[in-house]
């Protein structure tokens, strides 16, 4: 046991409407309610117009379902058109945010400095990133991956003090896998995620990377995650498809039993 209790998160991504993601989290309330589940971390990252709802439906039932935003802004308030602040998330008492999704890397051009902004952004506010991370199918073939994905690991906790990166969570999807279908091997996983916990320990220490958690995403089902999750740097998973069909979601959650 390395004592890191394993995060499965759910990102929604554009998808479900409002009454859809109530019903899914009383879905998910219902199915986890039987179980003592303090092994496994479950958080729901929705779009921001349903957070309020689940804040509401997850205080209500005590359960241990957490859950957060999929971006935020790097600034705290102001003339931001559209955009939504850690303050504001912090208010409806997210737990969690999404920093550099690929998505976002790749249609709203995202960058490793404006990630690394709203890092800080979230921590100021006292939520935890899950700062996304990975590589694209050219660096993969160019084997590539560990130095391309340490980069943006650098550049996402670039000035950002040990006190707050021993909380963070890091997930590795490396873009080729993510929606696609095609899944890494768990040894492409803990190739890249062992190097992510290797850059920590030399970036801070190693009493911090041994706490820091380290999801994979991309393509994760209730199949293929018992395989993932054996690898010894695999803390969990980000799981953008399955995630949406709450019986699925659940065996992902209960890989275990
Ligand atoms: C994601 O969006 O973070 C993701 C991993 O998506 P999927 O599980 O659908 O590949």
């Amino acid at each position: 046991e390395n004592g890191r209790t394993p995060l499965m998160a759910g990102n929604w991504k554009m998808n479900l409407n409002h009454l859809e993601a109530i019903a899914h989290v009383q879905k998910l309330a219902f199915a986890l309610a039987d179980k003592d589940y303090d092994a496994v971390e479950v958080a729901v990252l929705p779009p921001f117009v349903d957070l309020r709802s689940v804040q509401t439906l997850v205080d209500g039932d005590k359960l241990k379902i957490k859950y957060g935003a999929q971006d935020l802004s790097a600034q705290d308030s102001g003339a931001y058109t559209g955009e939504i602040s850690g303050s504001m998330l912090a208010k409806l008492k997210c737990s969690y945010v999404a920093v550099g999704h690929s998505e976002r890397r790749q249609y709203h051009g995202e960058g490793d400095e404006l990630c690394n902004a709203k890092v800080k952004a979230a921590y100021r506010h006292g939520i935890t990133p899950i700062l996304c991370v990975g590589e694209g199918l050219d660096i993969r073939k160019a084997g590539q991956q560990v130095p391309y994905t340490l980069a943006q690991v650098d550049g996402g906790l670039k000035d950002v003090p040990a006190e707050q990166v021993e909380s963070i969570v890091i997930a590795y999807e490396p873009v080729w896998a993510i929606g696609t279908g095609e899944v890494a091997t768990p040894e492409d996983a803990q190739e890249v995620c062992g190097a992510i916990r290797g850059r920590l320990a030399e970036l801070y220490s190693q009493e911090l990377a041994d706490k820091v958690r380290i999801q994979y995403g991309g393509s994760v089902k209730s199949g293929n995650i018992a395989a993932i999750m054996a690898q010894p740097d695999v803390d969990g998973a980000l799981i953008g498809g399955a995630a949406l069909d709450a019986d699925e979601f659940v065996k992902i959650v209960r890989f275990r039993d």
